[in-house]
């Protein structure tokens, strides 16, 4: 058997029911398999494959806090150190009731290669809770950080593990969980990224994801003879990744006329209003059918069981930016049959392995998310030598550096893809470069 087959064989036997951590190994592996072979003595004799899908350190630990009506409640509270060969462990936390440990591990495992994409100093980790943020007080809110901090300070720290946001972990969460650390450690350091601009944040780390990902998606097209404005896009999600997109690819002068959330979504033929949209999301907290009450031209869907409406909408380009998992090969289908050309991840794994290389097949341009995405974690990384220095660089100067790292970016994976004989195939590419790297690092540090 080949040793990439030995491996994924022996990760789904040694982390059982751990689904999405197995579809992340057995995605990158797949992709690696011609490096792999070409250095196969070596690297099995090293057990460098088996080193990289285990975990430097998993921490599963108890949340207890109290709720508005003085009840008790306990929650599962996580965080994987993956992998710090390159550098101190860098990824965010998650909030929300699906989280378990299998799902952190296939964001810490995919955090590895995204952080060394970057060219940045970023070593692979994830963390997070199944609390549900959702319809919370501000107060429970704070008891539910504090409490996640109280047991996560043991094990963070700005040269070690430096956590950030993710799905329900936004500036209120990392507020709260820094002035806990503080609290505990006497610290003014920078152990979190995405804190607010008065406490040590980074100018346009709130905007970087989804701009990073329009940058990235532009250079692609670019190198694919094509241009971005005039385009029509769809989005999903209506978060942090796909306000910021929507809002980005407009500058770009595309037209984004869907967007989505966990129970419904817009359509709006005449483009999404940003402003309206963040007014609803990131001001009030409110559904969609907030959006398509106060906007004429939206039509807003329910979202029925099992069917995700945006990509059934005419586009050229599909931005998934929701969760994992929600492009399948009904929606792949439905995408190319409508003429999309090109899928660039604002997610994280948003796309089935199904839905992908269908997409490939019928030469959809795919950038996968840890290339897509990883304007987020570099930007938190430029956010960290921020707070190293002790000073503040201006929007501009932020974003000037995220455009950077991000064509930067597309043609490392493109330019591994062609050396390696899959031209155009970004997964490959992207895979292949950020492994490369941290191979060469784990290798020179010997057995740790
Ligand atoms: P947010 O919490 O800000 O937004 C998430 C969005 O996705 C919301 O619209 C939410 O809808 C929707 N959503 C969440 N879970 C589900 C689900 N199970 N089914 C359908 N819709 C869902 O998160 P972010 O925008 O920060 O993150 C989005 C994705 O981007 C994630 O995969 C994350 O890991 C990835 N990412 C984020 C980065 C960042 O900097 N924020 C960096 C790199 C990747 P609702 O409001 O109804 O829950």
């Amino acid at each position: 058997m080949s040793y990439v087959d030995e491996v994924y064989e022996l990760v789904v036997a040694k982390n059982p029911a751990q689904p999405e951590f197995h579809q992340a190994v057995k995605e990158v592996l797949e992709s690696l398999r011609v490096v792999i072979e070409a250095n196969e003595e070596q690297y099995r004799k090293d057990a460098l494959l088996e080193r990289l899908v285990t975990p430097e350190r998993q921490l599963l630990f108890r949340v207890p806090w109290v709720d508005d009506k003085g009840q008790v409640q306990v929650n599962n509270g996580f965080r994987v150190q993956f992998n710090s060969a390159i550098g101190p462990y860098k990824g965010g936390l998650r909030l929300h009731p699906s989280v378990n440990l299998g799902i952190i591990k296939f964001l810490g495992f995919e955090q590895i290669f995204k952080n060394s994409l970057t060219g940045l100093p970023i070593g692979g980790g994830k963390g997070g809770s199944d609390f549900d943020p959702k319809g919370k007080s501000d107060r429970e809110i704070m008891a539910f950080c504090q409490s996640f901090m109280t047991e996560l300070y043991k094990y963070i720290g700005a040269d070690t593990d430096v956590p950030a946001g993710d799905i329900g972990t936004g500036g209120r969460e990392i507020g709260f969980m820094y002035g806990q650390y503080k609290r505990l450690t006497g610290l003014y350091e920078g152990v979190l990224t995405g804190k607010g601009l008065t406490y040590g944040g980074s100018l346009a780390r709130t905007e970087a994801t989804g701009y990073g990902l329009l940058y990235l998606t532009e250079e692609m097209l670019k190198c694919n003879g094509k241009d971005i404005a005039g385009k029509t896009v769809a989005v999903s999600g209506s978060g942090n990744v796909a306000i910021y997109a929507v809002q980005k690819a407009q500058q770009l002068g595309a037209k984004v006329v869907t967007v989505s959330d966990s129970t419904g979504w817009i359509y709006d033929p005449e483009g999404i209003d940003v402003a309206l949209l963040k007014e609803v999301k990131e001001v009030k907290r409110a559904r969609l059918t907030e959006y398509a009450a106060a906007r004429k031209s939206a039509e807003y869907h329910e979202k029925k069981n099992g069917e995700h409406g945006v990509w059934n909408v005419k586009c050229d380009i599909a931005l998934p930016c929701a969760t994992q998992n929600e492009l399948d090969l009904e929606d792949a289908k439905a995408l190319v049959a409508n003429g999309c050309f090109a899928v660039a991840e604002g997610a994280n794994m948003p796309t089935t392995m199904e839905a992908t290389e269908y997409l490939q097949k019928n030469g959809v341009l795919f950038c996968p998310g840890k290339a897509a995405n990883a304007g987020g974690v570099a930007t938190s990384a430029l956010e960290m030598s921020q707070n190293s220095e002790r000073l503040s660089w201006t929007f501009e100067e932020v974003d000037a550096k995220l455009k950077g790292i991000m064509v930067n970016i597309f043609h490392n994976l493109d330019d591994a893809a062609k050396k390696y004989g899959m031209a155009g195939n970004y997964v490959a590419g992207a895979n292949i470069a950020g492994f490369l790297k941290v191979a060469e690092a784990m290798t020179a540090q010997g057995v740790v």
